[in-house]
């Protein structure tokens, strides 16, 4: 069974949408929790009996059909965000504004996003709520590109970057300090 990471922090785009083959309706809304309501009920209307885990289920089936959510298997450890990890964070936001809040080009993103898509480090990872904040403002102020790759990319468990936005930013505004990253890491080229 899968799981949504998280349920909630901001909507994925376009928000949370459950194709029930139950019904055939699709449930649509910014909040997970709002979808719910509208299934129990639909399933009330046409007289289907929900199962035990039906939140669960209604939850895997989301994961299944939405690769723009970001979702684990059950059991799957998640790795977190440490306080170093955050103030690597900060540090790089700093030297990226300072160098002028470029991104890189849309191939270069691209081919970094490939890379990153197929690496074993590329798994869900927790981050805190202040990087979080920072990320949606970032977001909000500079409404950073997007690879045809980000519904692949999660976490770097190496570095605890959002991978989506690290795929975007020139490499000297990546503070990397104490990191390691494998022989096949574009921050290796
Ligand atoms: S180690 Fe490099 S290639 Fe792998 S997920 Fe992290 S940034 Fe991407």
């Amino acid at each position: 069974m899968k799981d949504i990471v998280n349920k909630n922090t901001t909507p994925p785009s376009p928000g949370f949408v459950f194709t029930d083959s139950r019904t055939g309706i699709v449930h649509k809304d910014l909040s997970l929790f709002a979808i719910f309501p509208k299934v129990a009920k639909s399933w009330e209307a046409n007289g289907i009996q929900p199962p035990d885990n039906w939140k669960a289920v209604v939850i895997h089936e989301m994961c299944e059909q939405n690769p723009h959510i970001e979702c684990r298997e059950e059991g799957e450890p998640e790795e977190h965000m440490t306080l170093a990890d955050a103030y690597r964070f900060g540090s790089s936001v700093t030297k990226w504004i300072a160098g002028g809040a470029q991104f890189v080009s849309n191939e270069e993103a691209e081919l970094r996003a490939a890379i990153c898509a197929k690496c074993h480090y590329n798994k869900p990872v927790g981050i805190c709520w202040n990087c979080h904040s920072l990320l949606k403002w970032m977001g909000e102020r500079t409404g950073w590109p997007e690879t045809s790759r980000d519904h692949e990319l999660r976490g770097c468990t190496r570095c605890k970057c959002v991978l989506k936005l690290k795929v975007q930013l020139p490499l000297d505004a990546i503070d990397n300090t104490g990191i390691s990253y494998p022989e096949h890491c574009w921050q290796r080229c």
